[in-house]
């Protein structure tokens, strides 16, 4: 067995053998023969829509003894929670924001999360004693900035129909969620996803360092509605460390949600741990659920979805018809979308509304249909992106191979 000090000795080194998720599956896929004594680290990854997101900041607003307390904080209209410190007389504020929380039908935490980090300005209006003061800060002016999951990176999660006629406006769909059984909309990474490559959870738990939005992160512990059946995490990360494209927001037909990455190596110790790396799309089981009650009544396989389909979304300029309002790019959940500069691959979170939305057939990707029961169900909406959870992977692995992240044990059992 080896142990995750051997590991690091050999990262230091610059002997360590590391490869991705999607790298290992491909190569065992190739030679089953293939040993813990082969591969040292794999890194796996997620990106989706995890509302469970929220920052902690610390931001100068006025000179001290201006105002007493901040009764009521925005941040570019995003309403926050001040304190829980009272900061009094000290012309700053410490505060709470929400991913989910919301300026607008269209920018919410999530926007907010990313602006920040990109170090874009960002308004700051406080109000105490009915008085107002604002000011621009920007993340170099926060001291402290850092963001904490409640419940994130679950071990893949759910697809989710509507089972009856009536349309229905949910945080699972960008337009309204039709039915009965004509769309389906899918979230997780699949066989990539870091928690499904630990089923046992024998290497990932409280104090493992991970990357949080692209920059490093540790897990603090089992987040909320976990279970050893289904665990998430909970983590927290600098926010000056990420990287925009590693995050962001997500409109959905019921408002703006957060998107958040995570990427967690596993150190290869012995063909225990090899093992659980094994799994497949295939042998992962995706539930189906009613968008109302969220309770399964059907299992497809995330093969279904990340088998055969196209993890990215294309654009052919030359298919424009050139509608008068652009309804893929009304519709784009991220603002990707420009008539003179097609998708932004910075923005694009692969979802395929365009392809729904599209009059002219000028977008394109093959999105999959689940089998529920004797129907084919097309998926029409993708709230994980596996394309950039892919990139977050090698970037993991980079790090590690320039020596710029090593591992650390885990403290405690996550659960
Ligand atoms: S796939 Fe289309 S709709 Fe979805 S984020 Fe990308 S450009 Fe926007
Ligand atoms: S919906 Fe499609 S065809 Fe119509 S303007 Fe937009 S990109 Fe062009």
């Amino acid at each position: 067995m080896k142990t995750i000090d051997a590991i690091n000795r050999k990262i230091a080194e610059g002997n360590a053998i590391v490869c991705t998720a999607a790298e290992l599956k491909q190569r065992i896929a190739e030679d089953e023969t293939i040993t813990a004594a082969d591969v040292d680290v794999v890194t796996t990854g997620t990106f989706g829509v995890m509302s469970g997101t929220l920052a902690v900041l610390h931001l100068p607003v006025t000179t001290p003894g201006t105002f007493r307390h901040a009764e009521k904080v925005w941040l570019n209209g995003v309403p926050t929670v001040p304190g829980p410190c009272p900061n009094e007389g000290l012309g700053s504020v410490d505060l709470v924001v929400y991913g989910t929380a919301r300026a607008s039908s269209a920018y919410g935490g999530g926007h907010l999360f990313r602006d920040i980090v990109a170090g874009k300005e960002i308004t700051i209006e406080v109000e105490s004693s009915q008085k107002r003061f604002s000011r621009t800060v920007t993340l170099a002016d926060m001291g402290h900035a850092r963001l904490i999951t409640t419940r994130s990176a679950f071990k893949n999660y759910l697809a989710v129909i509507n089972t009856r006629p009536d349309p229905v406006q949910t945080i699972f769909s960008v337009k309204e969620l039709t039915g009965p059984f004509r769309e389906a909309s899918v979230s997780g990474c699949g066989d990539i996803n870091p928690l499904q490559n630990d089923p046992g959870l024998n290497v990932i738990g409280v104090g493992t360092r991970i990357l949080l939005n692209g920059g490093t992160g540790y897990i603090m512990g089992a987040g909320t509605r976990s279970s050893r059946e289904k665990p998430n995490i909970a983590a927290y990360g600098d926010m000056h460390a990420m990287q925009p494209e590693m995050m962001g927001g997500f409109v959905t037909s019921v408002g703006p949600e957060c998107n958040t990455s995570v990427a967690i190596p596993i150190p290869v110790l012995d063909d225990t741990v090899l093992a659980g790396l094994r799994i497949t799309n295939d042998r992962i089981p995706l539930p189906v659920a009613d968008v109302r009650d969220r309770i399964p009544f059907a299992t497809a396989s995330y093969a279904d979805v990340w088998d055969g389909t196209d993890p990215v979304i294309s654009f052919s300029p030359g298919a424009c018809v050139r509608c008068d309002s652009c309804p893929a790019a009304q519709s784009c959940p991220t603002g990707a979308i420009t008539l003179q500069a097609g998708i932004d691959p910075l923005l694009c979170v692969n979802c395929g509304t365009c392809v729904r939305e599209c009059c002219g057939g000028a977008f394109s990707g093959n999105l999959g249909v689940l089998p529920v029961g004797t129907m084919k169900v097309p998926i029409t909406l993708r709230q994980s992106d596996r394309a950039r959870a892919l990139r977050l992977c090698v970037h993991l692995k980079d790090l590690i191979l320039d020596r710029k992240f090593s591992l650390t044990g885990k403290m405690e059992d996550l659960l």
